[in-house]
């Protein structure tokens, strides 16, 4: 096993340690390689030496469901990977400096959405978990919000910062303070995701909804069985969901919300007229059929896309007054 690397023996999910083997193959394998060292090469490049002696592994956990990649980079490769690897300048010059005007509607609506959940005392203090760019967080303030996040690249969290919003690091994050918490494109990327979303369930206000988004594997053990193929495709194709080194834990709904289930929550879901209130449709036949079903999917039973609140509070609650409420 290479010294970049370590083994993850259980469900990081769950927490049981049956599993089935997926599927494994080396990182010097040289499909694997060619693959990986083209797909870095379009957002930065990689340096696959450090890779070498170490095994791409998934598992599929026999109790929650979860798919997980056995051997995860440590703490040293992940900050290479996302601070020199995937190059913060190219991120940003590619994606973020010119939001379109049909991503910030899309942020909106999304904002609108989760807090349209929120319980009547619920604070108007709002966390991006992973704030990225602060993109999410620059709309909460639109809405009225505290922006608060947490981010452990520093050329983001520098960029962030200029925009008002507060980063901090996880111990600097209130208890049950916050009235949003989001946490998007990030689950799947973390060690232990049941750490991760029994922290942010701690932060969050008993009247506070949770907005959970993360890749949807439903189609990903199908993909396995013709891995070549996937791997050539843009972004790797139908195998994104379990991208070496990056997304480490592939979910569906069930184990998604069994974890929330386990962490203290419970589903919530937008109601029909919110979802429907602001509908467009946008240029192209896709986007618009995407739009379409949009509503569909996030009140689905196979959405990875998921709204909780703390399971001790029952919906129509009124709640004491939270501390941070203007
Ligand atoms: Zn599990």
């Amino acid at each position: 096993m290479s010294a970049c690397f370590a083994s993850r023996n259980a469900c990081p999910a769950c927490g049981s340690s049956g599993f089935e083997s997926l599927f494994a193959r080396p990182y010097g394998e040289p499909r694997l390689r060619a693959a990986l060292t083209d797909f870095y090469a379009q957002v930065g490049g990689l340096d696959y030496s450090v890779l070498l002696d170490a095994e791409y592994a998934l598992a599929r956990c026999d109790d929650c469901g979860l798919i997980y990649q056995v051997n995860i980079p440590n703490d040293v490769l992940l900050s290479r990977l996302y601070e020199e690897w995937i190059s913060p300048a190219l991120a940003f010059a590619r994606f973020h400096r010119d939001l379109p005007p049909d991503r910030c509607f899309e942020l909106a609506h999304e904002v609108k959405i989760v807090a349209s959940l929120t319980g009547p005392a619920a604070p108007r203090l709002a966390l991006d978990y992973g704030c990225g760019w602060g993109e999410w967080s620059r709309m909460t303030q639109a809405f009225g919000y505290e922006a608060w996040g947490t981010e452990l690249s520093l050329s983001r969290r520098v960029h962030a910062e200029k925009s008002g919003i507060h980063v901090v690091p996880d111990a600097g994050l209130p208890d049950g303070s916050f009235g949003l918490i989001n946490i998007d494109q990030v689950l799947e990327h973390v060690p232990s995701p049941r750490d991760t979303l029994g922290l942010l369930t701690a932060k969050l206000h008993p009247g506070g909804v949770l907005r959970v988004g993360v890749p949807n594997g439903l189609r990903v053990r199908r993909a396995l069985r013709s891995f070549d193929r996937e791997l050539k495709k843009p972004r790797l194709g139908r195998l994104n969901p379990v991208a070496p080194l990056e997304h480490l834990n592939c979910f569906t709904a069930r184990p998604l919300l069994r974890l929330a289930g386990a962490c203290g929550l419970r589903r919530v879901r937008p109601t029909w007229k919110v979802l429907l209130e602001s509908f467009v449709f946008p240029p192209g036949i896709a986007a618009k059929l995407r739009t379409l079903l949009r509503p569909f999917y996030l009140r689905s039973g196979f959405a990875t896309q998921l709204y909780f609140r703390r399971t001790e509070i029952r919906s129509g609650d009124t709640l004491p007054m939270g501390t941070f409420r203007p």
